[in-house]
């Protein structure tokens, strides 16, 4: 097909209308959300109504964890949810789980069955829906084809995915009015091993929540307290999600785009984001609709997407919902992608999810606001208005910072892949050195308790009362018709890895791309240890005493704050002084993931996941053989991508440039007209376009260099160290031939062209 031939069929496609989806009307207006929220969710409260009292009560038995559930009461509740799916449509049901891939997998069952009957003599077969306990329970897909990091080697080919009780089941629309019953489900080896995110993240949350419990039992007077006394903790996580959104079009017309999720060549305009006029800026309609139609989908999934706005990068933008226990809000997070997905194609528009689509323009991250509430719901990181004596907030918050002081290395490695590695360190997103931000008063509520003084009321604001985060101080705007607000008093420090955000940490390390599922689960497991240390020193404190008094607390906390003030990092994390003083500190600085996988395998990491029981030293070694196999696939194909585009398109468009200046060059020669210009310029792109396609070459016997490689550990680093760098020489020369070469020759799109709101 020739280029144009390919444009037009693209062009054709596209201008098909599109297929627009009804919102739901009351009385000829648009439903309100809250209406709609969950219609597609077979809820908690759903599955009460649709289930006698005794099989229902026996379910949330089985959910708080005191007994396993019977077939009885899962046949009850298959049968339950089969009626009230098949009132909305659902031909099919499925296990929806996540295997390692940052994705979500699903294989489809219809609740078809054929049931023969003999009762007049003659074989007759009657059509049936069923839908059993055992089906819902558990199903068998192949395991042999899901990545599993050489644990299929030691261990069978067999993998069962189970109902994840937790996380309730929903439908979702499939095409012509039918429906798929969704049933969320973790997937585990013959053996019991994790082959998925979602087991671990579970196993992780279990041993945070329970340690978390442990220590406050052991500083909260029990009953006879006003407060309830706490039964369960919870931890909460809101993830913000950004992605661009592009024509789809254009992106069509790029290999690199479609292939590898980012553009491995583009000139960068010369307007992009330097005005900084894009960041809440306003929605472009196209983009608006698709979002908004996004938003009505996903709260029909229950999934509660509360803000949404323009970022920083042109056709760069974002979604958050309010936050939720841990595993919901990691299964919300993958839903928002797929649907957005799918919507964003129904406006042909295309969602990039990579770190860095465009290079000299911010990338995407996925920010994990991360905490612990309890079930009186209180929220643990929540500083109240006198931080220096809530003694409970400060050992929670000390667990946070010796869990990433002990562990830094560990979380670096739970973000990286090859695609974050372009926004890591990147002057825009946080760098390869894990620190903590607090801002500036709780730090100073901090050092104060450290050298046994009292608070310096002039940093911390001059009144006690700053501290709360909506009461705050008082801004005078100086305009006295506008009315009094209050401000935060924690300031943001936008290039800190981890950050205190008033009553919870945001994690902002984490890519846009990844499933959160990994870090969290690494996050949760460090502070569940840290947790422990401090739970026995508060043990070793009080001596024979059932709760530790405040002077217990006191001491343990002096002590975790001198031990974790190297962790504490409250100015420029992008500077170079930054670099040297964390060197000082000891605070590893890994820029590279292909240096960062191996750190989940490091002693003092791999005992602390094992001894948490999170993983066993089988799950872990798999763990570091996919992500590191992840990363040279990944490196590889955007290599062999590059060069298939310089050899049929870049090097083409130069040489038919190449090749128009010199017949004109010629002919103007021939009538005598001067052509020195056409002679100039044909002599400064020889060079290059011989440089292009030397570089090409040198990238080309690279990969042969390669394929010679079989251990996981060399590719990985031969990716890192060869490819990368060759790549790199290759698009210098090819983007500056973008920058000359005629616009009519070049068959790629630009960036310029790409940046929808631009
Ligand atoms: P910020 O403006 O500081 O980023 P927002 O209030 O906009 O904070 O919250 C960002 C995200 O953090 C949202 O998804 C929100 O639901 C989530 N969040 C807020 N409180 C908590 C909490 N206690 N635990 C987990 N996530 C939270
Ligand atoms: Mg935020």
């Amino acid at each position: 097909m020739s280029h144009q031939a390919r444009i037009d069929s693209v062009t054709a496609t596209l201008a098909k209308p599109s297929r627009d989806v009804e919102f739901a009307k009351k009385n000829g207006r648009l439903q309100p959300v809250s209406e709609i929220f969950g219609e597609n969710v077979f809820t908690f409260q759903e599955m009460s109504k649709h289930l006698p009292k005794s099989v229902f009560r026996s379910f949330m038995k089985q959910l708080q964890g005191n007994c396993t559930l019977d077939k009885v009461t899962a046949d009850a509740i298959a049968h339950a949810v089969k009626v009230w799916a098949l009132e909305r449509g659902a031909t099919d049901f499925t296990h929806w789980f996540q295997p390692l891939n940052d994705s979500t997998a699903e294989k489809h069952d219809s609740f078809l069955t054929l049931k023969s009957s003999f009762a007049n003599g003659f074989g007759e077969v009657t059509a049936i829906d069923t839908f059993s306990g055992s089906q819902l329970l558990q199903s068998e897909p192949d395991a042999s084809s899901f990545p599993s990091g050489g644990m299929r080697t030691t261990f069978e080919a067999r993998g069962y995915t189970v109902w994840d009780t937790k996380s309730p089941m929903f439908i979702q629309d499939g095409p012509h009015g039918t429906a798929i019953l969704y049933i969320p489900s973790v997937f585990i080896s013959y053996n019991g091993e994790a082959l998925d995110e979602k087991s671990v993240l579970l196993r992780s949350s279990e041993i945070l929540t329970k340690t978390a419990l442990d220590v406050l039992r052991l500083i909260e007077p029990t009953d006879d307290e006003d407060r309830p006394r706490v039964k369960k903790v919870v931890n909460t996580l809101g993830i913000e999600q950004e992605f661009f959104l592009i024509d789809r079009a254009l992106y069509t017309l790029r290999p690199d785009l479609k292939i590898t999720g980012r553009t491995l060549v583009g000139a960068l305009p010369p307007r992009h984001q330097q005005l900084e006029d894009h960041y809440f800026g306003k929605l472009p309609t196209r983009v608006l609709a698709a979002i908004s139609e996004c938003e009505y989908e996903l709260a029909k999934l229950g999934v509660p997407i509360k803000t949404r706005h323009n970022e920083v990068a042109p056709a760069q933008y974002e979604m958050a919902p309010i936050f939720e226990e841990s595993m919901l809000a990691v299964d919300h997070n993958l839903l928002t992608m797929d649907v957005l997905h799918r919507v964003a194609h129904r406006h042909k528009l295309k969602a990039l999810f990579h770190e860095k689509p465009f290079r000299g323009v911010n990338g995407s991250g996925k920010h994990c606001n991360w905490s612990l509430s309890t079930d009186c719901g209180d929220n643990l990181l929540e500083p109240s208005a006198t931080p220096e004596t809530n003694y409970r907030f400060l050992l929670f918050l000390l667990a946070v910072l010796k869990g990433l002081l002990d562990h830094g290395d560990l979380l670096r490695a739970g973000v990286a892949s090859a695609s974050n590695d372009h926004r890591l360190g990147a002057h825009e997103a946080p760098p390869g050195i894990i620190s903590v931000f607090l801002g500036t008063q709780l730090n100073e509520v901090l050092n104060s308790i450290e050298e046994n003084r009292p608070v310096n009321d002039d940093i911390v604001g001059g009144n006690k009362m700053t501290y709360v985060r909506v009461k705050g101080t008082v801004l005078d705007i100086k305009v006295s018709s506008l009315p009094s607000i209050s401000r935060d008093l924690t300031d943001r420090n936008r290039t800190s890895p981890f950050a205190f955000t008033g009553n919870k940490f945001e994690f902002r390390a984490v890519g846009s791309k990844q499933s959160v599922s990994f870090p969290v689960t690494l996050l949760n497991s460090v502070v569940a240890s840290a947790l422990q240390e401090i739970r026995d020193a508060l043990k070793k404190q009080m001596g024979d005493k059932k709760v530790a008094s405040t002077e217990d607390q006191l001491v343990v906390i002096r002590e975790f704050i001198k031990k974790t003030k190297a962790i504490r990092f409250e100015g420029d994390n992008y500077s170079q002084e930054w670099i040297e003083e964390a060197a000082k500190r000891g605070l590893p600085n890994i820029t590279k993931s292909s240096d960062a996988f191996s750190r989940i395998l490091k002693t003092e990491n791999a005992d602390m996941l094992k001894r948490l029981g999170v993983f066993t030293e089988a799950e872990l070694q798999s763990r570091y053989h996919i992500l590191m196999e992840k990363y040279a696939k990944d490196v590889t194909i955007e290599a062999q991508t590059l060069s298939t585009m310089v050899q049929q398109q870049i090097l083409p468009s130069a040489f038919s440039y190449r090749r128009n200046l010199a017949e004109a060059g010629s002919f103007m020669n021939d009538i005598g007209v001067d052509n020195a210009p056409e002679k100039q310029l044909l002599q400064e792109l020889g060079p290059v376009v011989g440089q292009l396609q030397q570089r090409t070459s040198e990238l080309n016997t690279l990969m042969n260099d390669m394929n010679n490689l079989t251990e996981t550990t060399e590719m990985g680093i031969f990716a890192a160290n060869k490819l990368i760098p060759a790549m790199e020489a290759v698009r210098a020369q090819a983007d500056y031939l973008e920058r000359v070469v005629a616009d009519n020759l070049w068959s790629l799109p630009k960036y310029n062209e790409l940046f929808l709101n631009m």
